[in-house]
């Protein structure tokens, strides 16, 4: 999800001195973060945290459960009583403390990035010029609207004054998911804080030290005690807590369809809090013949492996016009054997690994399918290195749409390509899915990239290019990929109440 987008992690690099990931970093957060002081978990229980390029284990949390998230809203909810130092704080002080969040972001990236890097597997490159920036111009863009999320008045019918308040939704709940730790971090927290709410927030059970490092900086920044806390846990224990507390006023979720679903259902049979979801996709990526073929390739090609393929946008099923696919294919599998594996930390790796064993096997037993099923395994295909869990580039041609490897999200290095001959045609097959996060469409005609632009069943649709994502432009899914969206002026509204108020006029002789 690279939202420098105009160039890639890699290509930035070679502009600059490439910084060196910190070779003595120290993991101070481990704990919970509640009221801007850090806690053992109630239970006493802790997670160990490991590191998915070598299996090594690199830290333990304190692991939050029920209990822990109790704690934590109470905290919240005593953040947002009226008349509490958040309440009363000035709408453009809410933005400054975000803006000096993002400061000390930047203060801090090299920490940050080496622990992303360590953490999630990510290539330190594009920790350091993709995550860290895309990050802080997610703060630094709801800090500016902290001020201007304004109401209107309203032409009531009668003698009345209408006017509309923008207020927050109170306590929100924030689980997120492992693939993108601190972005999805600061997606989440940026447009609460920046409409008024209080968070808890619970990050993925793999990936929880980015998140525990924003408590201390949150704390430096002088945002008050109990508006955001930060409970590391798993997701049926300390997940399930938020899903279901009667305390919690929203639920923002980024992660599966499968635990999308869970949490709707958790809202329901509690208090009915508000849900957004940003789940998976399966999302079509249509090359015409008319495309420019080179960029075609390229931003396919990054589309899909960018991040080891975990990333909920992945073109994970690339449509290609009949007369230039057999030429597609061939420059695309050559451009996936070019990869360079290994450690994320090392100048020049472009793949790390995936992000735990369970996804490894889950991924090994899609290629699996592929094969039997009978795609054509062009490259890759098997597990590489003697350590941590990291996959080949692997391609499949031949691919036909109900073969699982072009249903089932694969969050993996794995590209799928097939063949079609008509604009009618390709609609309805990219269409045809449960799934509608992201779609693309390469083409030199205007009028096709209208048409078929205007028929994808997507959140994102993307023309001439991918993953081309920034703050400014709200993000989310059609169908069953998601409810809601993010970031924009759109997102703002997911964490805003809208409070009329009507005022009776007296009326001069009455
Ligand atoms: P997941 O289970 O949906 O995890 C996302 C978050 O939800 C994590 O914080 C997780 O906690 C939490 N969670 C899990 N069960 C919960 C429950 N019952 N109640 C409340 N919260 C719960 O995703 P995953 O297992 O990491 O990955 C599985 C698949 O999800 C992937 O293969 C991929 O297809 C998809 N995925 C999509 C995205 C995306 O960006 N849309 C991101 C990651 C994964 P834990 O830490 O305990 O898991
Ligand atoms: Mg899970």
């Amino acid at each position: 999800m690279s939202s420098e987008n105009k160039k890639k992690p890699e290509e930035k690099s070679a502009q600059f001195t490439m910084p060196a990931p910190l070779s003595n970093l120290e993991i101070k957060y481990t704990k919970i973060f509640i009221n801007n002081e850090w806690h053992d978990s109630v239970s006493g229980k802790k997670i160990p945290v490991f590191n998915p390029a070598t299996g090594e284990k690199i830290s333990e949390v304190e692991e939050g459960d029920k209990e822990d998230v109790e704690k934590a809203v109470k905290a919240a909810r005593e953040a947002f009583q009226l008349g509490s130092p958040w309440r009363r704080m000035d709408a453009s002080e809410r933005g400054k403390l975000l803006n000096k969040l993002a400061d000390l972001m930047e203060r801090d990236a090299l920490i940050l990035s080496t622990i992303e890097s360590i953490d999630a597997g990510k290539t330190f490159v594009s920790s350091f010029f993709a995550d860290i920036p895309g990050a802080v111009k997610s703060l630094r863009y709801c800090a500016g609207w902290a001020d201007k999320n304004q109401g209107r008045t309203v032409p009531m019918d009668g003698d009345y004054f209408t006017f509309t308040r923008h207020e927050p939704v109170g306590v929100c709940g924030q689980i997120i998911p492992w693939n993108f730790p601190l972005v999805m971090f600061a997606w989440k927290i940026a447009p609460a804080l920046c409409c008024g709410n209080t968070v808890v927030m619970k990050p993925a059970e793999q990936t929880p030290l980015s998140a525990l490092y924003m408590g201390s900086l949150i704390k430096e920044a002088g945002i008050p005690p109990g508006v955001v806390n930060i409970v590391p846990g798993f997701g049926p224990t300390a997940g399930a807590a938020i899903a279901y507390h009667m305390d919690i006023n929203k639920v923002a979720f980024t992660g599966s369809t499968e635990v999308g679903k869970i949490i709707k259902e958790a809202a329901g049979k509690s208090n009915l809090k508000r849900v957004t979801l940003e789940l998976g996709g399966k999302s079509p990526n249509i090359i015409f013949a008319d495309a420019d073929l080179d960029s075609a390739i390229e931003q396919s090609h990054h589309g899909l492996f960018y991040h080891q393929g975990q990333c909920c946008v992945a073109g994970s099923r690339i449509f290609v016009e009949e007369s230039i696919y057999d030429e597609f294919v061939r420059r695309s599998v050559e451009k996936a054997k070019k990869r360079v594996l290994g450690d994320p930390l090392a100048p020049g790796t472009q793949q790390g690994p995936q992000i735990d064993k369970e996804q490894y096997d889950r991924i090994l037993d899609l290629i699996e399918s592929g094969k039997k099923e009978g795609a054509k395994l062009e490259c890759g295909g098997s597990a590489w290195g003697n350590k941590g869990f990291f996959i080949e580039p692997t391609v499949f041609s031949d691919v036909k749409d109900d073969m699982r490897i072009a249903t089932e999200e694969i969050f993996g290095p794995v590209q799928q390509i097939m063949k079609f001959k008509t604009v009618d045609e390709v609609i309805k097959r990219a269409n045809n899915t449960t799934y509608g996060l992201a779609a693309a469409v390469f083409t030199k005609d205007i009028d096709k990239a209208m048409t078929v632009s205007t028929a994808l069943e997507a959140g994102t649709v993307w023309i001439n290019c991918y993953s081309a994502m920034s703050p400014q432009a709200p993000f989310g899914g059609f169908k069953m990929s998601g409810n809601g969206r993010e970031m924009g002026e759109y997102g703002l509204h997911e964490y805003t109440e809208v409070k009329t108020v009507t005022m009776k006029i007296p009326q001069k002789n009455s």
